[in-house]
């Protein structure tokens, strides 16, 4: 396993879910570091499992110690290069930004998004990317960045909101078709209302225009509207694929393989698929590998499937960035 190119290290919103989620990923990677001393789903285990989620709740997810769960294991994996992110919608800096082009107003779906908002938008920038240098300076190889949300007609507020920030690489990410946060699974009733073709012309639409913008050094998880496997028949989705990987080639911007939707959503499947994924090599688009993980148990997850999906595509390598340079890794 060469990289893993996008990475979080917490996502909310802060539900019974997350808190069990936490919970789960402290005990699978103490267990395999040898952190948890008494025999496994004893009383004295659980107490001690729970010390240490205590702990992890008082520091936050933006601590050296919970980073370093996620550095260590993807070692151990055979990781040479981390690039770690977080969503700009979790920062205070760009919440004005988000509620500017998301749908926030009194609507269900509008209700339901301000109410997201306001859950996940809990810190400043600044503890993550301190954390994230500090690690990068005790000798891990770490590309910073964050994962930005493309708005048609945002894209000069943003680029002054990223201008004060000395960055490796900037994802660039269409989550909202027209103010709709797609992936979240409280609005996913609004896919049956609608024409589903039309949909993902707009997508691609939007990921073309995201490339175009020069704000970003990859695009990421390219297909991503498929999350809760409303799919037209992909025979129809080629010409737009040929376009969009046109698009990035033309704008000199990379994609990923992104494993998070093969893992943790209901398709399966990595993004691109395996056919987009192909048509992106033919039009000599460059690619990194992303688990898109959240939490320290998941990082590098099915990166190895995804390296061979590369190579079985004709790709020879991946790439990965400093101070928004690209570099290249052999597969
Ligand atoms: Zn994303
Ligand atoms: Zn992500």
């Amino acid at each position: 396993m060469i990289v893993d190119h996008h990475f979080h290290l917490e996502e909310g919103p802060y539900n019974t879910h997350w808190l069990n989620r936490t919970v789960e990923a402290i005990a699978i990677v103490e267990e395999e570091r040898g952190g948890l001393t008494a025999p496994a789903h004893s009383l004295a285990w659980m107490e001690a499992l729970g010390a240490k989620l205590a702990k992890r709740l008082t520091d936050g997810c933006f601590s050296q110690e919970w980073l370093n769960l996620y550095l260590e294991r993807g070692k151990k994996l055979g990781i040479k290069r981390f690039g770690i992110v977080d969503h700009l919608y979790r920062f205070d800096e760009f919440r004005a930004y988000y509620e500017q082009h998301m749908i926030v107003d009194e609507t269900k779906l509008g209700r339901l998004q301000s109410y997201w908002l306001d859950r996940v938008n809990s810190c400043s920038i600044e503890p993550f990317l301190l954390v994230v240098r500090q690690a990068e300076a005790a000798g891990y190889p770490i590309s910073l960045g964050v994962e930005a949300d493309y708005f048609p007609g945002g894209e000069a507020e943003l680029r002054r909101l990223l201008a004060p920030y000395e960055l490796d690489f900037v994802i660039g990410s269409v989550h909202f078709i027209d103010g709709w946060g797609f992936d979240n699974p409280q609005t996913e009733y609004l896919f049956k209302k609608q024409d589903l073709l039309g949909l993902y012309r707009r997508l691609f639409e939007l990921v073309r225009a995201a490339a175009g913008t020069g704000l970003f050094d990859i695009v990421a998880h390219p297909d991503n509207l498929k999350v809760f496997n409303y799919r037209p028949d992909e025979e129809l989705l080629l010409p737009m694929y040929e376009e969009t990987a046109a698009a990035l080639a033309a704008a000199g911007v990379a994609t990923e393989i992104n494993t998070g939707l093969a893992y943790r959503y209901p398709v399966e499947e990595m993004c691109p698929s395996p056919a987009f994924l192909q048509v992106l090599h033919k039009h000599g688009v460059p690619v990194t590998l992303s688990s898109d993980s959240h939490y320290p148990d998941d990082i590098g997850m099915l990166l190895q499937e995804a390296a061979d999906l590369a190579m079985k595509s004709g790709y020879k390598e991946v790439v990965y960035f400093e101070k928004r340079q690209r570099y290249t890794l052999p597969l």
